[in-house]
């Protein structure tokens, strides 16, 4: 069923550590279930996205945000004939390496970082499948498929890729030296992100009660589904909770035909036919330029109006000043981490590598236990 552009399995460019194949699963496959039963994806279940995890229950955490991803993502593969199994491993994997509390922690780490090599989530959730899962005797981490790794890997700076690249030459990095795409599977979860957390973060800055419909009858593209919803169902002006999730239902089903037409017609101009043609023609997996501009003012939107709302700036503050204090803490005294990463000598990377893996509520415990406060 997968077309000549999607990455096949039998011509994956293999593992790090060569294994031989399993009986009744295909690389990919086998890649994704190695990634469901790692400790950094239990982990996901208590990351904030958005939301403070204990804040509500209902809220997305990391772990539903990636089950989101998966699921629009492999709608998406069907429809274009790409690799279901590989598109789900990596949007399963693609925020691993996310710290505690969302973008806050991430930013407190990489200035705790700045004077050894910064932190990027990115590449942490690399990091995370390469080397810090320790679950099997003969390698660390999960020994991924070249795909797989690639498809994590969705943003790279110069310098880190430079790193990476003299460590693994014409490996996940090349790219970004290159100046190529990554695979169609790849570039569809990066898209799959966007569409899953435009849509969910309207539902939880509603549930929240940061958000308002009022305020969505101002979004052009959010607009339009409300009101299309409303005059065919009326009675959903009475039925607030309904009427967003029927307008959210609608927005996703349209983004997600968008792409699909939009890049149908990308790669058949192009003439690609082979997935390495793919990763040479630029960009194919993408909205129209029509569904691009409305879903950027959605996105700048969102930053207006949530994530920099002042409840939830106040809570992110607290939440840089609890990852600082760690940082420092673990700095001056790294026994207070688990064995495998006091003994390391790279100790300030040890340090990142700790708490960029802990929970939100983990990090709030240890925190209080290393300093006295109680923050959040
Ligand atoms: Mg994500």
């Amino acid at each position: 069923m997968l077309s000549s552009w999607a990455s096949h399995a039998e011509h994956s460019r293999g593992r790090r550590h060569p294994e031989p194949a399993a009986p009744t699963r295909n690389v990919f496959q086998r890649d994704r279930d190695r990634i469901v039963h790692s400790t950094a994806f239990r982990r996901l279940v208590y990351k904030t996205q958005v939301f403070l995890n204990h804040e509500g229950d209902l809220f997305r955490t990391r772990l539903t945000h990636s089950l989101e991803v998966a699921q629009l993502g492999r709608s998406i593969a069907r429809a274009l004939g790409l690799n279901e199994d590989l598109v789900e491993a990596v949007a399963l994997a693609h925020d691993l390496g996310h710290t505690p509390f969302g973008h806050a922690g991430q930013d407190a780490l990489h200035d705790c970082m700045a004077a050894h090599g910064g932190f990027e989530h990115n590449l942490q959730s690399l990091r995370v499948v390469d080397h810090l899962e320790a679950r099997y005797p003969a390698f660390d981490g999960l020994n991924l498929s070249f795909e797989t790794r690639e498809g994590i890997l969705k943003h790279c700076s110069r310098v880190n890729a430079q790193a990476l690249e003299a460590q693994e030459p014409h490996g996940v990095a090349h790219r970004f030296l290159q100046g190529t795409q990554p695979s169609l599977e790849a570039q569809l979860c990066n898209l799959a992100d966007a569409i899953a957390y435009n849509a969910h973060d309207i539902d939880d800055g509603v549930r929240s009660g940061l958000l308002t419909l009022a305020q969505m009858l101002e979004v052009p593209l959010f607009a339009h589904f409300m009101n299309e919803a409303a005059q065919e169902h009326p009675q959903l002006h009475t039925q607030p909770r309904r009427w967003l999730y029927e307008s959210t239902r609608r927005m996703l089903s349209q983004q997600v035909y968008d792409v699909i037409d939009t890049t149908r017609a990308a790669i058949a101009a192009a003439g690609v036919r082979t997935a390495d043609e793919a990763r040479e023609a630029g960009p194919l997996l993408r909205f129209s330029d029509s569904m691009k501009a409305q879903s950027a003012d959605l996105k700048r939107f969102l930053f207006a109006s949530l994530y920099r709302h002042p409840q939830v700036t106040e809570r992110m503050g607290q939440a840089k000043q609890v990852v600082q204090e760690l940082f420092e803490a673990y700095l001056a005294h790294p026994q207070h981490m688990r064995p495998e990463f006091a003994e390391r000598e790279d100790r300030h990377r040890a340090v990142a590598d700790y708490i960029a893996g802990m929970t939100d509520r983990f990090a709030l415990r240890e925190h209080e236990r290393l300093t006295g406060k109680r923050l959040l």
